[in-house]
């Protein structure tokens, strides 16, 4: 079996559901005591954090970049950087990199693809959300069209990212403004909701809506798998 790599820790409580992810798919599909192989790099999200609030993209891709070099020549042989914002970043890192850097983006469309659905209603950090990297290559690479939801709707979904799901904090109100904005998004035509921040299935779980969720952290953990039982 190969070893995954694993940039974490934005926020680790994401991480841990990337980690209950790899090992409980390998254990399904290698059978008896098969667990995932692992290297994990996990960052103090408070620092970037503090890069993310004064939009200091260099700092975050250098801090990102060196950790995803130290995991290579650890030993990995493939990357996950376990977080949809940050990806803003991806292209810069992916370049010194030469094992497989698995984009979220990219394990999104290609599962999307497979559930022929082509319109998304989208829930994610006002980066991940109002920024080019991430609408601009699913359309691009599988022709997926994104909708997002309004300044209101991304200040409330990005406000409860930061300062409930990224601490831990599940809370039911959180949960209906979630729903209603979800709603919305069905309104005007998504086909499945992508929940493209990786602390958001913490709040909203498969069941809760009529529309299919597309869960980031399960479809990019899932990317992952299939490579190293390959
Ligand atoms: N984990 C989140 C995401 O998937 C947000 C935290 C971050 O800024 O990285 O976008």
């Amino acid at each position: 079996m190969k070893t995954i790599g694993m940039l974490g820790g934005m926020s680790w409580e994401s991480t841990k559901v990337y980690y209950h992810h790899l090992n409980t798919m390998v254990k399904e599909r290698a059978g008896g005591l098969s667990s995932a192989k692992i290297l994990l790099s996990s960052v103090n999200f408070s620092e970037l954090e503090a890069c993310l609030q004064s939009a200091d993209w260099v700092a975050i891709e250098n801090t990102l970049g060196e950790e995803a070099r130290k995991l290579e020549h650890a030993g990995a042989d493939c990357l996950i950087l376990c977080t949809n914002t940050m990806h803003k970043v991806y292209p810069g890192i992916e370049t010194t990199l030469t094992i497989p850097f698995f984009h979220i983006a990219d394990a999104l469309g290609e599962h999307l693809a497979t559930a022929d659905i082509d319109t998304i209603g989208l829930l994610g950090t006002r980066f991940t959300t109002v920024e080019d990297f991430y609408a601009h290559r699913l359309k691009k690479k599988f022709d997926i069209s994104t909708l997002i939801p309004d300044d209101d709707d991304i200040k409330i979904i990005d406000d409860i990212v930061f300062q409930e799901l990224c601490l831990g904090i599940v809370r039911e109100e959180s949960r209906q403004k979630y729903l209603t904005i979800m709603q919305k998004l069905a309104d005007r035509g998504a086909g499945s909701i992508a929940l493209a921040c990786t602390e958001i299935e913490m709040l909203v779980k498969p069941g809760d809506f009529h529309l299919p969720l597309s869960d980031t952290t399960y479809i990019h953990a899932r990317k992952a798998v299939d490579f190293v039982l390959s």
